[in-house]
């Protein structure tokens, strides 16, 4: 994300609009090139970030808007997409959690926006340890991106055929950075990315028993794609209703005291020391992603699950909701 940006031309003092419902990676890259995040509400039927509040977060100086893709359900992008096409901003989609991903009948990755940057992360759909990959349009803001990844480094000269130069010869062209993917993290990411519709079609199937098992408990499950589009369903998240007597917290450490591990995504950016500070920013100024993370737990789900570890889960859920905790 920091290479698409900057290749995009996000300098300092720039603003970039994104949601505080993420992980500190979205907003940090905007820092990384002296320019200004601008946090924006999530809808809290989506948990994706509200297109309807974007236009009045809009300065003279908002030169892109980056959107997540929130547990690998597409954010509404068509008013987003609007909106950059009247400001003249641009997208740069946060892919981490959608992959695969469909928006309209049409994969993330395929829309009309600038960039798409996925995350191969062990904790992501697909895994090669660590690393990612960028989707672009334009061949230019390519060029730049393979340039920065490695150095600063021109490889066109590099091209032994067509190059008039010695073939050790190469010319740096901007102070670069070490982005490149190891040939061993590509050489799994291949293969991953083979599995990549298969792992999807499993974490469907898996939402969908937790979905049925929960159905009657007062909790909010996780919205739905439409039944036309895939669900990366990277996190399976709960929210506990008011009506469940115990807290999130105590809900986390009886599902732990059971032997099973829950976590919450995400800490809200504004709840963070930098980010508060930063931007003096206080827990009431993003209520839906304060609510939402006040009540939000995140439920085990991985392709290896066997369905006796899926129930094991589901029982552990119901009894704790139910008998109110002890
Ligand atoms: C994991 C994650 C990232 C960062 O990915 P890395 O490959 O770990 O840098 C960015 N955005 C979101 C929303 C993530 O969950």
């Amino acid at each position: 994300m920091h290479l698409a940006l900057e290749a995009l031309g996000i300098g300092a003092g720039d603003e970039v609009i994104t949601t505080p419902h993420t992980f500190t990676a979205t907003a940090e890259v905007i820092r990384y090139l002296g320019a200004h995040p601008v946090f924006v509400d999530i809808d809290q039927n989506t948990l994706n970030i509200d297109p309807l509040r974007i236009e009045s977060a809009i300065t003279p100086r908002t030169k892109a808007i980056i959107p997540v893709h929130f547990a690998g359900l597409a954010c509404d992008m068509d008013p987003i997409m609007a909106i950059a096409k009247k400001y003249g901003l641009k997208i740069v989609e946060d892919a981490a959690h959608s992959l695969p991903t469909t928006y309209h009948g049409k994969l993330v990755g395929t829309l009309e926006t600038d960039a798409t940057v996925y995350s191969f992360y062990v904790t992501k759909t697909i895994a090669t340890g660590e690393g990612g990959m960028i989707v672009l349009r334009d061949a230019e803001i390519a060029k730049r991106c393979r340039v920065m990844r490695l150095h600063g480094i021109n490889r066109d000269v590099f091209n032994r055929y067509t190059a008039t130069k010695p073939s050790w010869h190469y010319e740096v062209v901007a102070p670069g950075f070490k982005y490149n993917m190891t040939d061993v993290a590509a050489s799994l990411g291949i293969h991953q990315l083979k599995k990549a519709r298969a792992f999807q079609k499993r974490r469907t199937e898996m939402a969908a028993y937790y979905d049925e098992a929960f159905s009657d408990l007062p909790v909010t499950l996780p919205p739905k794609a439409q039944e036309y589009d895939l669900h990366a369903w990277h996190l399976y998240i709960v929210r506990l209703k008011p009506e469940v007597s115990i807290s999130r917290d105590r809900f986390i450490e009886l599902m732990a005291e059971k032997g099973i591990g829950c976590s919450v995504h995400f800490i809200p950016l504004h709840l963070h020391p930098y980010w508060r500070d930063t931007y003096n920013l206080k827990p009431q100024d993003f209520p839906n992603a304060l609510a939402v993370y006040e009540r939000a737990v995140s439920l085990p789900l991985y392709t290896k699950m066997t369905e006796k570890d899926q129930v094991r889960v589901v029982e552990a859920v119901r009894e704790i909701v139910l008998g109110g905790g002890s």
